[in-house]
């Protein structure tokens, strides 16, 4: 039996594997280090921290980080914000809520088609539907009377 570990071992092909082998865990060690720093930090935690961590416990700091990460990355999050936003945006551009009924009216209705409420004047001289104590029409400047 020890003579088979012995050829085992002794055979300079074992050396060569074992070193191959050594060479490979020291590679992804270094590798998942480095890919928790940069993780880490494009989701905004701390990424000299986790890379620490998975330096001094190798593999289970890397899994502890896996399980307690942030979801998102820094990127998804302001996607995300700059989607609301836009949404909220093009809300407020075409859409309002009647002051009467709070149901939504489009900006350019001139009276609440639930309730009646006279919501906007049209401009005496170009029609557009303007707030009823704008003084002036913004798209044809001309002065409106009262
Ligand atoms: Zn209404
Ligand atoms: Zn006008």
């Amino acid at each position: 039996m020890s003579d088979i570990v012995g050829q085992i071992t002794g055979n300079p092909l074992f050396g060569l594997i074992r070193n191959l082998t050594a060479l490979f865990f020291i590679v992804i060690y270094f590798a998942v280090i480095f890919w928790a720093w940069r993780d880490a930090n494009r989701r905004g935690a701390m990424g000299w921290f986790w890379g620490l961590v998975c330096a001094v416990f190798p593999f289970v700091g890397w899994l502890v980080y896996l399980v307690v990460r942030p979801p998102e990355t820094l990127e998804d999050v302001r996607e995300r914000e700059l989607e609301i936003r836009t949404a909220e945006a093009r809300l407020s551009r075409d859409y309002d809520t009647c002051p009467s009924c709070f149901k939504p009216v489009e900006k350019d209705f001139l009276i609440c088609p639930y309730c009646m409420k006279k919501l906007r004047k049209p401009c005496v001289e170009c029609g557009k539907a303007l707030k009823l104590n704008w003084q002036v029409c913004p798209y044809c400047k001309t002065k409106q009377q009262q």
